[in-house]
């Protein structure tokens, strides 16, 4: 199967002289430089759960495949049926789930059947066992039935041939339900993203290693990893490196062999110490993205032997956000599933503030009891805690916004970001 082409080198390039993109631009040039760049492979149903599909699937089967009834009850052909209350002779034989009744019911007469048996020559409709009684051999019941009650025709959840899922659609539990009921063996998907994520900084200390007084432990690289597993991405752990440009260079050569895309946070502005910037520099296809964006810094954007490196700040309220809403839908797009826009709901404010205009703003928020949404106590790009106390982020819109509780807001659950 042949290989996804590259990306262009000048995926990540932004129109000259603009001091601050707005969110919805930054998106709109990420989107256009995002191509997918994962192969093809073939994978058993049961085992496509999370995976990204390359084709579109098509039913092999009818679902129902054969006409059947949908309750315990008595079967028999409603053409049959006169103007009087209902009493007919019952044949002999059942007809029950995966043992069908081979023979005729003839016509005026009534077959003991039960749930998605198929229904015998002879039965279209179907009388439930509860609105019956049975004696001397006959069932009786009340009129009004409607030809074909109680039974499910063949097709009449999915034709045989029918366009079931397209191409991009990431497969859900209930999608591989569908797709075994209707005889779809395998699937073509693509090869799972290989994402790897780097720390860098100079203070940053990896988790049970011991920290001294001036030193941080690395928050980023579990959080992100996470975050790529939870997209059904494959997640690298490239590990933390202190600020120093050979080392960078020498782990961001060794992530392109290995990964489609590297996320990096720290070192990404334009400062003496942000090395990650420093280093896509010298590849020509660094860009540094000032977005008019609250959390955030700059993103250093920039091909890596090819492969894309996004450079997210070390701030880890500001890389989570910048993941979630830049990240995340050019991932997406690498991987196959195609961009992914999230939804948000609008809701009643449970807070009040006053934004000034100029930059698009994110708090971490979730719903109260009464459906409104409340945001943290604190804005500070440092308060960690927030992300976890948080469900969801309250989008606040570029321009000025003087919000006073009862206002509509607009709030994205943290599942609109697979998370
Ligand atoms: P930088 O973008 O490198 O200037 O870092 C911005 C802030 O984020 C600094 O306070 C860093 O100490 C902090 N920071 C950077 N990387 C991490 C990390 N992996 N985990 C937690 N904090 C970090
Ligand atoms: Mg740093």
């Amino acid at each position: 199967m042949s290989n996804p082409p590259k990306l262009r080198n000048d995926c990540f390039a932004l129109p000259p002289g603009v001091h601050w993109t707005p969110v919805d631009e930054a998106l709109a040039h990420l989107r256009q430089g995002m191509t997918v760049v994962t192969g093809i492979e073939p994978v058993p149903t049961v085992a496509a759960g999370g995976r990204v599909l390359a084709a579109e699937v098509q039913a092999n089967r009818a679902n129902p495949p054969y006409a059947n009834s949908a309750v315990d009850g008595y079967g028999f052909a409603h053409a049959a049926l006169g103007d009087g209350a209902h009493s007919l002779p019952l044949i002999d034989g059942r007809a029950a789930a995966g043992m069908p009744f081979d023979g005729l019911v003839p016509t005026g007469s009534a077959i003991r059947i039960l749930t998605g048996a198929m229904l015998p020559k002879g039965v279209d409709t179907v009388v439930l066992e509860e609105d019956t009684a049975v004696a001397n051999g006959h069932v009786s019941f009340e009129r009004g039935l409607k030809k074909n009650a109680n039974t499910r025709p063949i097709g009449e959840d999915v034709t045989d041939g029918e366009a079931l899922l397209c191409e991009g659609h990431i497969l859900r539990p209930q999608d591989l339900a569908l797709l075994s009921a209707v005889g779809v063996e395998t699937v073509q998907v693509r090869k799972p993203l290989r994402v790897g994520v780097l720390s860098t900084g100079d203070e940053i200390r990896e988790l049970g290693t011991p920290v001294a007084p001036h030193q941080i432990y690395d928050a980023n690289r579990p959080m992100l990893l996470d975050l790529i597993h939870n997209w059904g991405m494959e997640a690298f752990d490239l590990g933390h490196i202190t600020d120093d440009a050979a080392r960078v260079h020498a782990t961001l050569t060794d992530g392109a062999t290995r990964c489609d895309a590297i996320l990096t946070s720290g070192g990404a502005s334009a400062g003496d110490e942000d090395h990650i910037s420093a280093a896509l520099r010298n590849t020509g296809t660094h860009n540094l993205w000032r977005i008019a964006v609250k959390p955030g810094r700059p993103l250093a954007l920039g091909l890596w032997d090819g492969v894309p490196v996004f450079g997210l700040p070390g701030n880890p309220v500001a890389a989570f956000v910048c993941t979630l809403i830049f990240a995340r839908p050019a991932l997406m797009t690498l991987s196959g599933a195609g961009w992914r826009t999230p939804r948000a709901m609008t809701v009643p404010a449970a807070f009040a503030k006053n934004k000034k205009p100029g930059r698009r703003e994110y708090l971490r928020a979730r719903l109260n009891a009464d459906g409104h949404a409340e945001v943290f106590k604190s804005e500070g790009s440092g308060r960690i805690s927030g992300l976890s106390w948080a469900a969801g982020l309250v989008e606040l819109e570029d321009g000025a916004r003087d919000i006073k509780p009862g206002d509509s807001v607009m709030y994205y659950p943290f599942a609109e970001f697979g998370v």
